[in-house]
């Protein structure tokens, strides 16, 4: 397993890339809308991990939710596995709380599901399993 990307949160892409893209230095090569996430992301490479930045595109959008609560910041860390299927069912024979029970497509055409803070001890974690190019 490996760290796929780590969530941020933000009230405006275009803003929060005056400081991971102009000052730090990564590259956005990626932006999209994920509608079934109500989210727009960019993505940043970072080593062989990425950074996904989070932007709502509507009021009832987990982000907006996220930033009204906790005002931005890290929102979830994503771990790629080989088989979400398998992880997920893994999981949950376990008693692990799923906020997905099934994967959902993500950004990029990934499978990702997400695991409730309240079983990895206030984490929100992704599942995330890349598509075969
Ligand atoms: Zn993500």
């Amino acid at each position: 397993m490996k760290i796929n990307h780590l969530g941020i949160a933000t009230k405006g892409i275009a803003e929060a890339l005056k400081f991971w893209e102009d000052a730090l230095g990564l590259e956005n090569v990626h932006t999209e809308v994920v509608e079934e996430q109500k989210v727009r992301v960019a993505m940043l490479p970072l080593g062989e991990s990425r950074v996904e930045l989070l932007e709502p595109t509507s009021e009832d959008s987990p982000i907006s939710k996220f930033l009204e609560k906790r005002g931005g910041g890290i929102h979830h860390i994503a771990v790629e596995v080989e088989n979400i299927e398998e992880s997920l069912a893994k999981l949950k024979a376990q008693g692990m709380r799923l906020i997905d029970e099934t994967p959902k497509i993500g950004a990029e055409g990934c499978l990702v599901a997400f695991v409730h803070p309240g079983t990895t001890g206030g984490v929100l974690l992704e599942l995330v399993q890349t598509v075969e190019k």
